[in-house]
């Protein structure tokens, strides 16, 4: 059989893979996309912050995504944690920080739809709907076993294959893997009163209870609590399931229907030791897994993509190829800190809310009345929630 040559590779066809395959093409490299594009409803939103919108417009993509997407101009937390110290429920208005929105939030079958179609009309991506089945990087090459037995040569392979990566195995990346005893429900939702742009987190001492606007009088809810009740809550008939979310929701929004399937998501997290091997870079879950808590799994994957197009991109002006040690090593010094710390900052939250002990509960309630009441950390904690830092890939800065 004869080998197909790339100047890319990318393996995984989520999010992150079909994002990365198409930044790659747009910038003139002969790109491959090996994964399958089928998707499926699992009740799942994401909201995704500035940066991402902005990497998304470079690429041409935001205009149809944003036709699907609802506004998140307001982010309001409730403390429903019994806890002695319980603040009052804060509000948080992008405007406070010159934005319209902090995000936009989309139904995750949706944005995988649409960059498949964007996929699929893209010059110089190959599609490949199989699945990888080995990758060697030797030298200044890297091969691809795809399962039927064809073998694609590349400069680089980019895995995009998800937190269960048989690529970083074979690569012999190192990952650490952790668990909560929580899991998140996941459903989407119509109600009766509008929800106004604006969505609420009310934290509970089993996790946090998040509704996030959708298009029109619809919400998406990620409940994170522990896994026998989302198992419990998993297993009620729609009317019984709407009537426990409303009386959680204390009737914010009025009456729930559940509007399309649910899912039941275990929490859990990742972290490598290293962000490339030889020829491979990886990018998004690939990389760093943790709870759906703060919105920031994909915002992270979006910056790992838009910060390895930078660096290849770099590489190549300097002469070299995508897959040089130069550019992946850039690749790695940017990745670093900004995964390491949210990492971090999602972790602790989950955390100081399972634990009881009065400490956490004071550091918890003090530091959300502080960030609520002293204007200029107020406003500094939500641009660094959803702003790309200094030192941001450049797609995702403001000034492009
Ligand atoms: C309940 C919940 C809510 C969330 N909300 C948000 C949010 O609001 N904002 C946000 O930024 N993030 C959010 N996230 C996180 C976000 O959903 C993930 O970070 C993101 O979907 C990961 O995308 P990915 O492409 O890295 O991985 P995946 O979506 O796992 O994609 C990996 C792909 O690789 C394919 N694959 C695996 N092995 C192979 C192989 N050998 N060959 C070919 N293909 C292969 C898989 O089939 C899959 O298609 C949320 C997560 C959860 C669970």
């Amino acid at each position: 059989m004869t080998k197909r040559n790339f100047d890319i590779v990318i393996v995984g066809a989520g999010a992150v893979g079909l994002t990365a395959a198409l930044s790659f093409a747009q910038e003139g490299f002969r790109t491959a996309l090996v994964g399958s594009l089928e998707t499926r409803r699992d009740g799942r939103t994401v909201a995704l912050f500035d940066g991402s919108v902005r990497f998304l417009e470079a690429l041409g993509l935001w205009p149809t995504l944003e036709k699907h997407s609802a506004p998140l101009a307001t982010m309001r937390l409730i403390d429903d944690t019994g806890s002695l110290f319980r603040p009052p429920p804060a509000e948080f208005h992008a405007s406070e920080i010159d934005l319209d929105a902090f995000g936009w939030n989309i139904e995750n079958a949706t944005l995988l739809e649409e960059l498949a179609a964007a996929a699929r009309k893209q010059e110089g991506l190959t599609l490949i709907p199989g699945m990888a089945a080995g990758f060697e990087g030797v030298g200044d090459a890297a091969w691809i076993g795809l399962a039927d037995g064809e073998v694609l040569n590349a400069d680089l392979v980019v895995a995009a294959d998800g937190r269960h990566s048989k690529l970083r195995q074979q690569a012999g990346i190192e990952a650490k893997t952790w668990s909560y005893p929580q899991s998140a429900l996941t459903v989407i939702l119509a109600h009766d009163r509008d929800h106004r742009d604006t969505s609420t987190e009310f934290h509970t001492r089993h996790g946090p209870f998040t509704l996030v606007p959708l298009p029109g009088r619809r919400s998406s809810l990620v409940w994170v609590t522990s896994t026998e009740n989302a198992e419990r809550l998993a297993g009620l008939d729609d009317a019984h399931l709407a009537l426990e979310i409303e009386r959680q929701a204390q009737s914010l929004l009025g009456a729930m229907r559940i509007d399309g399937p649910r899912g039941v998501v275990p929490m859990s997290g990742l972290s490598v030791s290293h962000y490339y091997a030889p020829r491979l870079a990886l990018v998004g879950e690939t990389a760093h897994v943790f709870p759906p808590i703060g919105a920031q799994g994909l915002n992270l994957g979006l910056r790992d993509v838009a910060a390895l197009r930078d660096a290849i991109v770099d590489a190549r002006e300097e002469g070299l190829s995508p897959g040089d040690d130069m550019a992946l090593r850039q690749y790695q010094r940017g990745r670093d800190i900004d995964v390491r710390s949210r990492t971090t900052a999602v972790d602790s939250l989950n955390r100081t809310l399972l634990s009881e002990l009065m400490p956490a509960d004071f550091l918890r309630g003090a530091g959300l009345l502080a960030i609520n009441g002293i204007g200029p950390l107020r406003r500094a904690v939500m641009r660094e929630g959803v702003l790309p830092r200094i030192g941001a890939p450049r797609l995702m800065q403001r000034s492009t």
